[in-house]
């Protein structure tokens, strides 16, 4: 399908920067699912979004909403290319058409960039071919977001398309956070080193911080805490991310929903030997079998926290084992930080669970931080959760990574 190019029109500002006007459609392609939004880079405003799921598999499933109005389409989606047509379709048919919409890039989401990619780059071939050769530091993701691409060069050849990384927002990290203490051989050969992810969420939640505190992002340090069923803590220090508690991969750190956070290095060799557990099934396990799934038998933390208030417990257990491994990650970062400002709750859980917000401050009291409780009951929206007297400010703050994704394709466009 043929796209008009990029297109003309003044440059608004917004958020730091210049921002071309006219939409970005912001795709986030997996393996078996595509995302996408068409989101207005100035405002923010989302003029359409759609889920395709089950590529490949039977019974393809595409979900379009525009204007409050869901549109659903079933039907065999067998590849990305299946996909793309979906998406065209559904915007052909339900709007809002695509040539008059006049989209201004493409803005892919890719989780891995590596120590390669520090910001938002324009794809041509040589971004693809390393991305490519970055597919064994994310082999559950880069392969989908890949597929995502290639498809969307065919698709749309005439429109700008830009890869946002995941890691780049952590490309600031000083070598003393970034460096395993692993032999030099792998760091130089493999670039074993922690790379962190939710970038995009990480900058855009931060930014927010800021403007809530009203004062300049530069003078600002918030630990972000991006709590979904992928989940990571940051450090944002005057709006660069200087520790996180991901790593090389998104396995580490916090506990989620199907993923373990912080283990034991020993852990591998020790099944082994007493399992015969091969790497493989090592990796299955703690990609897709740990986290809550592993501790209460289901992945979803709403489901884990009904279990809960219903005596479970494993559920019970948990939830304090997500609660602790969170106090002892915001130890850690606010000490990194030195000072610290404000405390962010965000994505699917930091946005709608009161419970485990508060646990977590409450046990935080030592960094300065004194709940509003009433205030934490009601959240809606972005709001403060900490009383007016709280030394450190706490917010819960709906994330935003499609706008930011939007945002960063406009910006560097103009
Ligand atoms: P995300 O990956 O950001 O979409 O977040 C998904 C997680 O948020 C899942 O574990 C959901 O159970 C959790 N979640 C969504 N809504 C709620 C809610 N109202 N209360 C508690 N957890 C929620």
């Amino acid at each position: 399908m043929s796209m008009p190019s990029a297109a003309g029109g003044e440059p608004v500002t917004d958020a730091g920067g210049s921002v071309a006007s006219g939409p970005v459609l912001v795709i986030n392609a997996g393996s078996s699912s595509l995302k996408y939004q068409l989101v207005q880079a100035d405002s923010g405003q989302s003029r359409a979004t759609g889920l395709i799921e089950r590529i490949g598999l039977d019974d393809g499933l595409a979900r379009h909403t525009v204007e409050g109005r869901e549109h659903v389409l079933e039907r065999d989606i067998p590849d990305h290319a299946a996909a793309f047509e979906v998406l065209a379709a559904q915007f052909a048919e339900h709007g809002p058409d695509l040539q008059s919409a006049a989209p201004v890039a493409i803005g892919h989401r890719v989780v891995h960039g590596g120590a390669k990619f520090a910001s938002t780059v324009l794809i041509d071939d040589e971004v693809l071919t390393t991305l490519r050769r970055l597919v064994p530091l994310a082999p559950l993701h880069n392969p989908g977001n890949i597929a995502g691409i290639e498809v969307a060069l065919e698709t749309f050849p005439d429109l700008p398309q830009v890869a946002v990384f995941d890691t780049a927002f952590h490309q600031t990290m000083p070598p003393a956070a970034y460096t395993y203490a692993v032999p030099l051989s792998w760091r130089q050969t493999f670039n074993i080193r922690a790379y962190g992810f939710h970038g995009t969420s990480h900058a855009y939640v931060s930014r927010r911080v800021a403007d809530l505190l009203e004062r300049p992002l530069e003078e600002t340090n918030t630990v972000v805490l991006h709590l979904g069923n992928g989940a990571s803590a940051c450090a944002v220090e005057g709006g660069r991310s200087v520790d996180t508690s991901m790593g090389l991969s998104p396995l580490g750190g916090l506990v989620m929903g199907t993923r373990p956070g912080d283990l034991d290095p020993g852990l591998p060799a020790h099944l082994s030997r007493v399992a015969g557990m091969t790497l493989p099934e090592f990796d299955h396990a703690l990609n897709k079998e740990s986290g809550l799934k592993a501790l209460a038998g289901d992945s979803d933390f709403r489901q884990v926290m009904e279990r809960r208030e219903a005596g479970d417990e494993a559920a019970g257990l948990a939830f304090d084992v997500v609660v602790h491994r969170l106090v002892r990650h915001l130890g850690a970062l606010a000490l990194v930080l030195g000072r610290l400002d404000a405390i962010a709750f965000t994505a699917g859980i930091g946005e709608n669970s009161p419970t485990l917000r508060a646990a977590v401050l409450e046990r935080a009291g030592l960094l300065g931080v004194e709940l509003d409780a009433e205030a934490n009951d009601a959240a809606q929206g972005e709001t403060r959760i900490s009383t007016a007297a709280s030394l450190v400010a706490a917010f819960v703050v709906p994330t935003n990574e499609e706008w930011e994704i939007a945002l960063e394709a406009s910006r560097l466009l103009t």
